[in-house]
Order: C-alpha cells, then structure tokens, then sequence
C-alpha cells in the first residue's frame, strides 16, 4: 500500500465524505485508464441521424471500414422528436427529470435504428454502455452502438433556468469517453465546427478551428456547437482534454478525425 493509499484510507475511516483533506488525498490515488485504446464518437441527433438515408448511409460505410484500425464507441444524439417531445412536456409543466427521460427515449430509438443498420457487420447496441459486456464486444468487433444521454432520468440536475435538461447527449458522450480513460473523444455534426455565431442564421458567423474552454466562455457565445455544459466536464477532465467536432456531412471526415488529423474544431480543456 503506498503512502497516499494508507493516509486516504486512514481519512475515510475518520472524517466525512465532505472533508476537505480527504478529497484532497482522493484526488492524488493513481489514475487507471479503463478503455485507453477505444474512441467515442457521437453521432447527432438533429445533425446527422435526422436527415436519414443521405447522411447515414455514408457514415456507416466509414464506421465499418474505420472499426478495422480502431476500436469505437458508438454513441447517438436525440435530435428533432426529442424537441418536439420537450416542447409538449415544458408547455404541460414537467420537470427536467421527466424530459430527460423522454430524451434518453428518442437517443435510444436512433441507437436502434444505427444496430440494424450495423448488425450484419457483427455490431451491437447495447442498453447501458457502462455494462460489462463493452469491453467483449470491443474486443471482438471493435465496435459497440449506446443511447448518448445519461441515464440520470429523475434525478437530472435541473438548469438554472427552464426545463431542458442541461446534461444531453453530448454530456453522456463525453462522460462515458472520460469515465472509460479514452484516447479520443469526436462529435459529428453538420457543420464544419464551432463559429463566431449559428451558421444557419448568423450569415457572418466565422469559423473557428481550434479554441480551449475559455477562450471559449469568454466569447459569451449565445448558441454553441456543443452543450455549454459539457465545457466544465471537458475543462475538469483527467483524461480526455480535448474534443474534436467535425462535419459528419463531408465524406472522409470522420475517418481522418480517427487518423488524428484536425478537420473540424478542436476545443482544448486548457
Ligand atoms: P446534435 O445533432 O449532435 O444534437 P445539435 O443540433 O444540438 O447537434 O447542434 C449542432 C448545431 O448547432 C449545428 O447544426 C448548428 O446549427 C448549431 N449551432 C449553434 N451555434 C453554433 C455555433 N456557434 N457554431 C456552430 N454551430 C452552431
Ligand atoms: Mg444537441
């Protein structure tokens, strides 16, 4: 037992989970790398999966020819029914917990849907991809298809303001990559990457290819490529500090974002 295992374990006997000495000396224990060789990519809801056969189609050709040379997790965004769905449930006045559940719903359906499509290539979707079986099937196929939302259902952290619930699927994307000690984290969307503004109604939005979490907050962006929230977890990572958004629209992009090349927006934890 090294010193800092024995001091910790002597602190957690002793004081209380809060104690600021004991957080402390759990933050120095060693790290662990779970999944170190595995990549997650998310694929958007809205961005991609909405727009059907168009945008899929060529997606899953490079994920099945990409899964030879590296090992994938495969998370999915929810997208316009899930909108749709909030939008219902906010004007009857539920909480953030009951659409997040609605959410996880429809992040789950185009999970479904990206398994059939990749099922004659021996790839699966799981329910949970914290459960046990990812490691074998990573080891098998190189290649495994979850839900992107976080499961925290009921018990999401409610925003500040509104009802949407602030940890979507690019959160549980980055949460799993993160959690799992990956070694690259690349979100697929339909634009070439961050911009001053939305590029579908700001026509004077400039492109931005690489930027870090501050830099990023100090632009006070109104709109953003990526859940705001997700800029804390990114900006507090152990492993994963830094995510790459690219446009899954170009044929090529997500392949060469696998080969480490910069294609699209890099944002940086520091
Ligand atoms: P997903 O399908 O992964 O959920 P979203 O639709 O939530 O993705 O987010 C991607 C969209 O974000 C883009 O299609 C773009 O229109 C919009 N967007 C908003 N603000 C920006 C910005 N500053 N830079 C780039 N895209 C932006
Ligand atoms: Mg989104």
């Amino acid at each position: 037992m090294s010193h800092t295992t024995a001091e910790l374990e002597t602190l957690l006997m002793q004081r209380s989970l809060t104690d600021t000495q004991l957080l402390a000396a759990a933050e120095t224990a060693e790290d662990f790398r779970i999944l170190p060789d595995a990549t997650v990519i998310k694929i958007g809801g809205q961005s991609v999966i909405d727009r059907g056969r168009a945008a899929v189609y060529p997606l899953v050709e490079e994920i099945v020819a990409a899964r030879k040379a590296h090992k994938l997790l495969i998370g999915t965004g929810a997208g316009t029914r899930a909108r749709h769905l909030y939008s219902i449930a906010a004007e009857l006045n539920l909480p953030a917990g009951v659409l997040s559940q609605l959410g996880a719903s429809v992040a789950n359906q185009n999970a479904e849907m990206l398994g059939q499509l990749l099922a004659k290539y021996g790839i699966s979707k799981v329910d949970g991809a914290g459960l046990s079986a990812v490691p074998l099937y990573l080891a098998e196929v190189q290649a495994v298809i979850f839900a992107g939302m976080p499961p925290y259902s009921l018990w999401t952290r409610p925003a500040a303001e509104g009802v949407i619930p602030p940890y979507r699927t690019d959160a549980g994307c980055f949460l799993l990559a993160e959690q799992f000690g990956c070694k690259q984290m690349i979100f697929v969307k339909d634009e070439n990457g961050l911009y001053t503004g939305n590029p579908k109604t700001d026509k004077t939005a400039t492109f931005i290819p690489r930027t870090s979490v501050d830099e990023m907050k100090a632009r006070g962006l109104a709109d953003s490529i990526l859940e705001f929230p997700m800029l804390d977890l990114l900006q507090k990572a152990r492993h994963v500090r830094e995510v790459q958004v690219v446009n899954g629209l170009v044929p090529g992009n997500l392949t060469r974002a696998l080969a480490g090349e910069h294609v699209g927006t890099i944002i940086t934890a520091s």
